[in-house]
């Protein structure tokens, strides 16, 4: 690299110290020094070095500029910020470079870095200055969705970053060195600057989104959203350096929207993760039904994420829900229309953020098809909700009418080589292009002609604004270049030169060609303004197809499952779930799925359910609270009828888990998260407690499990569906007001126990955990001692007999081989042959059999 060109990295590297610079080099984009020797390690591209050998050893890797896609996604995929230094040639035929854009993870618009059915957020944090607010912001630059809200409790305010799950996370110096913050946060980036002038900032903000004040937004007299809505287009500013329009309003909210719910029932309830199978397709989320468009996608990822809390809103939801469900005809219709609809929100960002081509116009323009057909649909619905929509998709016509009458159908990715508009749109154009209609073949021709001449087998045409086409060669093979070659431009890799007859031949017809691309490039420019214009109401349309996809899907998924709407009783009502199941159990497992009902009124808000292990406790619990869970997004529910209060939060607390990284110990987070639902939990809330007080002493754990459970009754009054196998806590169910006891239902042969998977009333005091055990594969001699201590245990008056912690176990390391008695037993019984046995022989048998196994 010659030393002005050093010169232009360092100082554009200086710029983006955090940053992989792909510098371009005539046709390439290298990497230098440590981050060629990452890149190339994650890219597996060759490391090659200049000046090998030397003190001045420069590391090196590159790809042609034409494949940088697949790289550049590659590193933003695992974290890094990749800056791109493009080249640029003044009059004077000089080269610079200047950073074009900086993608960074929260930012990126590449395709292979979107997944179509997630949003891509980037995430602001802040703190007010009395350090009493927590304030977060974040934006999706692919679809222009930009909110913020504040938070006093710090607790909520976590949750809430949690649940966002941005990309990118940005902090201000100032809480860089806050543990809490920096612990937290995956993907750091500071910003540059503290946010801390408030008015400078205020004033950035207005211009950015076209307002006196910030008033409409009601960010006016909150310095701490301000300040982290500023942080998120200070960064979008510097990373794009380009128009953001598309961004063009960030709303505020409140959580007292939506029904809060923690990690751990996310977690728990397997929302958007297995938990418990790594099965593929073991989440709620994978029960859904495909939606037909990207936005739809996106749209039903929100619903789940954020259970709504307003009936108002609820029923609204289902009501759009309840009209797919009930008119087929509206339902297939727009499922046809919808299926041909391309990502209209990603569509419109790249194309504001000047990435888009003649290509994505092309899509767009097919993805407006649709669209009056849509109308018509959606106002021949009698539901309110869904003809309303249909306004959306009015006022395209003549978009689409000029998109078709301009462009191509197939236009090249490239903006700048022509090849992209029909003829008669301009008529310039169509004379430019009648003088060269044969350029093309010519310079084929003409190629092929030098090619053999100078026997250079990678030489090329270029094209360049100032020195017109030219014949390029690398540095090295321009010592062949033949006499007749004219040089005229030297680049760092390559030397381009002219020949009498290239230059003849340009000056009548080539110059034409040159100029009909600028030209086409200008019609480019001027049609993507026009499709500009329509940003809000495309945006607009967007999000309509995106509510009503979420919603057809939500009908379809209750179609094909059988589900029925959920019915609201008001704030505190009864909970009544008619034959509910488990709707991901019921998809995977291969066996019936067993429906059972739940009925939680007064007399009965809390269940305490006892039953053999695995007997279908756990999915009791849980199928009741993805019940509730999905009432609450609008969603139809996996039951025969249901009635239901609106909840405002649903606890879980299910199994055990650890966090040995963090230094919590399995018990220790079991009651870390008890510990947070009683801190939390109203009389309004459903609670699910799967198992309580397992991780300690048999004594601590069931004082603990009594004492939670009675503290849920007396002082907190909430629907509360508990599985046990402290069967002394049966004791409670008969004795507290509000408590009913349950247990699941088991029947048993000669083979074990049979597993009926029904609840019933009335609690049992027997968890067959030794015949589960068994079935699970432990070792028999294993099996049979248990058995043993179990008589010896079950012969005493445990609780409150020290007995029970000096139980003869000191043989605990079971000796593998069976025991004496069972052997005898065994033996005896190996020499029977019961088909001829007589019954008398059989009693007799059974007499000495038991003698035996007394012994
Ligand atoms: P443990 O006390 O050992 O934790 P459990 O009583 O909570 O057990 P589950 O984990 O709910 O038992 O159920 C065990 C398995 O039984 C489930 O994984 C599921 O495959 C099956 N199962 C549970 N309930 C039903 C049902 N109602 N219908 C069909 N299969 C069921």
């Amino acid at each position: 690299m010659s030393t002005p060109v050093q010169k232009q990295y360092w100082e554009l590297k200086k710029q983006n110290p955090e940053a992989m610079l792909f510098f371009r080099l005539g046709d390439f984009y290298e990497l230098f020094y440590e981050d060629a020797q990452i890149a190339s390690k994650l890219l597996g591209i060759a490391l090659t070095a200049r000046h090998k050998g030397t003190e001045n050893e420069m590391p090196m890797c590159g790809f042609p500029h034409h494949a940088h896609s697949e790289y550049l996604e590659k590193l933003v995929e695992h974290g890094y910020k990749v800056a791109i230094a493009e080249q640029k040639e003044a009059d004077d035929g000089k080269i610079s470079r200047y950073i074009d854009r900086v993608i960074t993870p929260g930012t990126t618009l590449e395709h292979g870095n979107l997944d179509p059915n997630r949003n891509n957020y980037l995430m602001s944090l802040g703190r007010s200055k009395d350090q009493k607010h927590l304030a977060l912001a974040y934006c999706d630059l692919s679809t222009g969705e930009f909110r913020t809200a504040s938070f006093g409790d710090p607790g909520a305010f976590w949750e809430e970053v949690h649940r966002v799950g941005a990309k990118e996370i940005l902090l201000p110096q100032s809480l860089f060195s806050d543990e809490t913050f920096y612990n937290y946060c995956p993907r750091v980036h500071i910003t540059p600057q503290d946010a801390t002038k408030l008015k400078h900032i205020e004033a950035v903000l207005a211009k950015h989104f076209s307002v006196k004040s910030l008033e409409a937004f009601g960010l006016t007299g909150v310095p701490e959203l301000i300040n982290v809505v500023g942080m998120v287009i200070t960064y979008l500013d510097e990373t794009q350096k380009t128009q953001l329009t598309h961004l063009k309003k960030v709303t505020r909210y409140s959580l007292d929207d939506y029904m809060l719910l923690d990690q751990q029932t996310y977690q728990h309830l397997e929302i958007f993760q297995p938990n418990y199978t790594m099965q593929k397709g073991g989440t709620l989320a994978s029960v859904f039904e495909k939606s037909l468009t990207p936005m739809g996608g996106r749209r039903l990822h929100q619903y789940l994420a954020r259970p709504l809390i307003n009936l108002k809103k609820i029923q609204h939801r289902q009501e759009g829900v309840r009209t797919f469900v009930e008119n087929y005809d509206l339902k297939t219709s727009l499922k046809q229309n919808l299926k041909a609809i391309p990502d209209l929100e990603r569509l419109l960002a790249r194309m504001v953020t000047g990435r888009g081509n003649a290509r994505d116009m092309v899509m767009l323009r097919e993805g407006l098809k649709p669209f009056q057909e849509i109308t018509i649909i959606l106002q021949k619905s009698d539901s309110d909700i869904i003809n309303k929509k249909a306004k959306c998709f009015e006022g395209f016509e003549n978009l689409q009418k000029k998109l078709k009458e301009q462009l191509l159908d197939n236009p090249p990715l490239e903006v700048t080589q022509g090849g992209m508009f029909c003829s008669g749109v301009n008529a310039k154009l169509d004379a430019l292009r009648n003088l060269t209609k044969d350029a093309d073949a010519w310079l084929d021709e003409f190629l092929a002609k030098e090619k053999a001449r100078s026997g250079i087998n990678n030489v090329r045409i270029k094209y360049s604004k100032n020195f017109g086409f030219c014949l390029e060669v690398s540095t090295a093979q321009s010592q062949a270049a033949p006499e007749n070659w004219i040089r005229r431009q030297t680049l760092v890799n390559a030397e381009r030169f002219t020949t009498p007859e290239l230059a003849e031949y340009e000056s009548k017809v080539l110059s034409s060609q040159g100029e009909s691309y600028a030209l086409e490039h200008e019609l480019f420019l001027t049609l993507r303004d026009e499709v500009l214009s329509y940003a809000e109401p495309l945006q607009l349309a967007a999000q309509a197809i995106g509510d009503i996809d979420a919603m057809l899907t939500l009908a379809r998924t209750a179609d094909k499952n059988r589900w029925t709407a959920p019915v609201f009783s008001g704030e505190k009502g009864s909970l009544q779930v008619l034959n509910g199941r488990h709707p991901v159990v019921e998809s995977l497992s291969g066996e019936p799925f067993i429906a059972n009902d739940l009925v939680m009124e007064k007399g009965s808000l809390l269940h305490i359910i006892t039953g053999p292990n695995m007997a279908g406790k756990s999915t009791f619990l849980r199928q009741n609270a993805v019940i509730v869970f999905l009432a609450q997004t609008g969603s139809y529910v996996p039951a025969e009828k249901v009635t239901m209060p609106v909840f405002d939060r649903i606890f879980t607390r299910v199994g055990a888990s650890d966090h040995l990284a963090g230094g919590k110990s399995t018990f220790y987070m079991e009651m870390s998260e008890t510990a947070h639902i009683l801190h939390h939990v109203t009389d309004r809330s459903f609670v699910i407690l799967d198992e309580l007080g397992r991780g300690t002493s048999t004594f601590d754990g069931l004082s603990l499990a009594w004492a939670i459970t009675q503290y849920l009754h007396d002082a907190v009054d909430c629907k509360t569906l508990l599985a046990t196998h402290y069967h002394e806590l049966i004791d409670l169910g008969e004795t507290l007001k509000n408590a009913k006891n349950y247990h699941v239902s088991v029947a048993q042969n000669k083979d074990g126990i049979i597993f009926l998977r029904k609840i019933e009333p009335g609690g049992i005091a027997d968890s067959f955990g030794i015949e589960v055990a068994k079935s699970a594969g432990i070792p028999r001699a294993v099996i049979e001692q248990a058995r043993q201590v179990l008589v010896k245990l079950e012969s005493e008056d445990l609780l409150g007999q020290p007995t029970l912690f000096n139980l003869p176990l000191q043989n605990s390391r079971v000796n593998p081989e069976p025991q004496k008695e069972t052997s005898e037993v065994e033996a005896k019984l190996k020499t029977i042959d019961p088909d001829h046995l007589a019954p008398k022989e059989a009693l007799e048998l059974i007499y000495e059999l038991k003698a035996l196994s007394q012994d």
